[in-house]
């Protein structure tokens, strides 16, 4: 059996701006063991995606992205003016994702990512899925694979459980957008951590590793035999991604604020890498056979 790729979030190590920093952040993943490196594409016009593409290429890497909307540019808003800015963002995301050579652009591409004031509404989830319907057309002449990442209610009010995401692909009805699953995300809201996985089986496309308070994985609450046995039960052989987020002065911002990143849970990104891919490694690989 093929195993999937076993990648890294750039964020791990605070991300970057310059491509020669990119270079030294994709040697540093590849130094702890993983194959792909996963790019966060919150401003994709900043980033000279060409370059940068070349530099994780030398280092050996494969590449995914990911990235959040932001209210203003909200795709799921019952504005429609809010929905272009939007839509534009994905399509700057998509020509980054091209240029990176990235196979799959994940994460909040339904709605903003933060903490909404107000329910859903019907003619929001109208727009978002007309929206994805097309850029999942482009998307998928370009090679692209989309992952609808389910997150918690404190970062997005459309997609929170498995099932939401399963229903949202199937209104958007094409066959390169998958569901993406976040086992931090999880832990907050779905009963478990196996059913989940059952559910999406075959729709599931792309995983975030990440342990409930975001720190060391297995020092938390996350139940990774649990999840881990799924992915291997329904055949999963997307890449698995370990996320994390560097210390507060790093990171792009506004993360800091989005996701509450308030408390520092580790402070050596090299090892807190080695030590997920070497956790991760572990929990995939098959019991010993019965004498
Ligand atoms: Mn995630």
């Amino acid at each position: 059996m093929k195993e999937g790729l076993l990648g890294v979030h750039a964020l791990v190590w605070g991300g970057a701006s310059t491509p020669e920093q990119y270079g030294k952040i994709a040697e540093r993943a590849r130094a702890a063991g993983f194959s792909l490196l996963e790019i966060p594409l919150l401003n994709p016009d900043e980033l000279d995606s060409t370059t940068v593409g070349r530099m994780i290429a030398r280092a050996g890497l494969q590449v995914s992205c990911s990235l959040g909307l932001r209210f203003e540019a909200d795709i799921s808003s019952a504005d429609p003016a809010v929905v272009a800015r939007g839509r534009e963002h994905l399509y700057r995301a998509l020509g980054a994702a091209q240029a990176l050579g990235a196979s799959h652009l994940v994460g909040v591409l339904y709605s903003a990512l933060g903490k909404y004031a107000i329910a859903p509404t019907e003619r929001g989830r109208e727009h978002c899925i007309e929206v994805l319907r097309g850029f999942a057309a482009d998307a998928a002449d370009a090679g692209v694979t989309l992952g609808l990442e389910v997150v918690n209610r404190y970062e997005s009010n459309l997609v929170n459980t498995a099932s939401d995401a399963l229903q949202l692909s199937a209104a958007i009805g094409a066959s390169n957008v998958m569901v993406h699953l976040d086992t931090y995300h999880m832990n907050i809201e779905e009963e478990d951590f196996r059913s989940p996985v059952v559910t999406c089986g075959s729709r599931l496309g792309y995983v975030h590793v990440g342990e409930s308070h975001r720190g060391y994985l297995g020092t938390g609450t996350v139940n990774f035999p649990a999840f881990f046995g799924a992915l291997t039960d329904v055949h999963y052989q997307g890449p698995i991604v370990f996320e994390g987020f560097g210390s507060r002065q790093q990171l792009p911002s506004g993360l800091v604020e989005t996701l509450a990143l308030w408390r520092s849970l580790w402070s050596d990104p090299d090892d807190l890498a080695r030590h997920a891919r070497e956790f991760i490694m572990e929990g995939r690989r098959p019991p010993a056979p019965i004498r």
